[in-house]
């Protein structure tokens, strides 16, 4: 096999030729507007995108970590109170509930789709139980119709962390309804490598409650709805209008972004799933699957040694979450003790391949077959 050099992860530079004329367009329209800082961009980007997810409010803000940490504010959750969040998960989703001293009650996952597994869940709900953060992780919901049953059941706020589900489709009644729309509040980052990124940082919470949209609002702006009136604390999270120009030219692309990323999951589904070692990604019929990111599960202890193999072929590759969160220093006081067997199982054999919009067939056979040939060399 002739060595390919040039597979990325993730792909931006690629992306951003086929948009080039009209983000640049974009941005110099804001440059000209000279409207930097919540100009007609930024609420032009949350009216399309409310329309896009079929959601009442769509709240911008600097990015993914302050959606979640604004949620949770205008929750109204205080120090003291349980907040319930799954243990295989970016540091974000746990790191807002501790900071606001509330206590993260981590939850082990599924070992099949990796998202929060909710018969442990039931067990951890304690009268001091407020709300419940589960991940869409990877580009897959986590089962929300459950999940909302046991939060009405007792009486409990759901923030859906969709950080990694921009678009997806959760099945629930007689028409799909988007990741992020099902809960109190939907939160979703623009990263730049996100499935919708902007060019740096960017973020934004979804709602359809319109009370909680406008505390929600408010804390983004210093807790202000009238200039210099200030009715709670708040903080400064604004989405800038050059990021929103980005988005707005790339949020119509969204569909076909996610086609795009189905369409290279399918061949690594066919060509990777008759490997005996390997497990494809599991797809619940609840839920459709944007891919974020295209996990597979290797024999245990084995996933680093086939990234190391496959970094010497060219091919990246990464391990999300190689510490699960009952293992990091900065959580060790809120496991109590108990075991997260799922995670840490995960943990040693989850290996995320490139995924992106611009991946060519070229490119994914020669993935495959680099692959191939490592568990044929065993
Ligand atoms: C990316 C991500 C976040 C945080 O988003 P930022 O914009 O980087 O702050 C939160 N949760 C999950 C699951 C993420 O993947």
């Amino acid at each position: 096999m002739t060595k390919l050099n040039n597979i990325q992860m993730v792909d931006l530079q690629l992306q951003y030729e086929r948009l080039k004329s009209d983000i640049d367009n974009g941005i110099s329209e804001v440059i000209s507007s000279a409207k930097f800082i919540n100009g007609p961009t930024v609420s032009n980007f949350a009216t399309n995108l409310a329309k896009y997810l079929n959601v009442k409010h769509v709240i911008p803000c600097a990015n993914g970590t302050d959606a979640l940490q604004i949620a949770l504010m205008a929750a109204g959750i205080e120090p003291g109170d349980e907040v319930i969040t799954p243990n295989f998960t970016f540091i974000a989703t746990v790191e807002v509930v501790a900071l606001l001293q509330a206590k993260p009650v981590l939850v082990d996952v599924n070992p099949d789709d990796f998202t929060i597994n909710i018969n442990e869940l039931k067990k951890l709900i304690t009268p001091k139980t407020k709300a419940i953060v589960p991940v869409h992780l990877f580009g897959q919901c986590a089962n929300m119709k459950e999940i909302m049953e046991l939060a009405k059941k007792h009486n409990l706020l759901v923030i859906e962390d969709c950080a990694q589900s921009i678009g997806t489709d959760h099945y629930w009644g007689d028409k799909p309804q988007k990741a992020g729309t099902m809960g109190d509040f939907g939160c979703t980052s623009f990263f730049p490598s996100k499935n919708l990124g902007c060019y740096g940082d960017g973020g934004a919470l979804y709602t359809n409650d319109d009370e909680l949209a406008s505390i929600a609002k408010s804390i983004t702006n210093h807790g202000s709805t009238v200039k210099y009136h200030h009715d709670r604390i708040g903080v400064n999270s604004r989405l800038d209008s050059i990021q929103a120009a980005i988005l707005n030219v790339k949020l119509k692309q969204l569909d076909d972004f996610n086609r795009r990323r189905q369409a290279a999951a399918i061949f690594y589904d066919h060509q990777l799933g008759i490997i005996e070692q390997i497990e494809t990604p599991a797809k619940q019929d609840f839920s459709d699957h944007t891919y974020h990111q295209y996990t597979i599960k290797v024999p245990k202890g084995e996933n680093l040694k086939l990234q190391a193999y496959l970094k010497e072929k060219g091919v990246p590759a990464m391990v999300y979450y190689p510490i699960p969160l009952h293992k990091q220093k900065a959580f060790e006081k809120w496991t109590d003790s108990r075991e997260f067997p799922v995670s840490d199982e995960l943990a040693e054999r989850v290996l995320s391949l490139p995924m992106h919009t611009e991946l060519k067939k070229e490119e994914l056979t020669y993935i495959c077959d680099t692959i191939k040939d490592y568990f044929n060399g065993k």
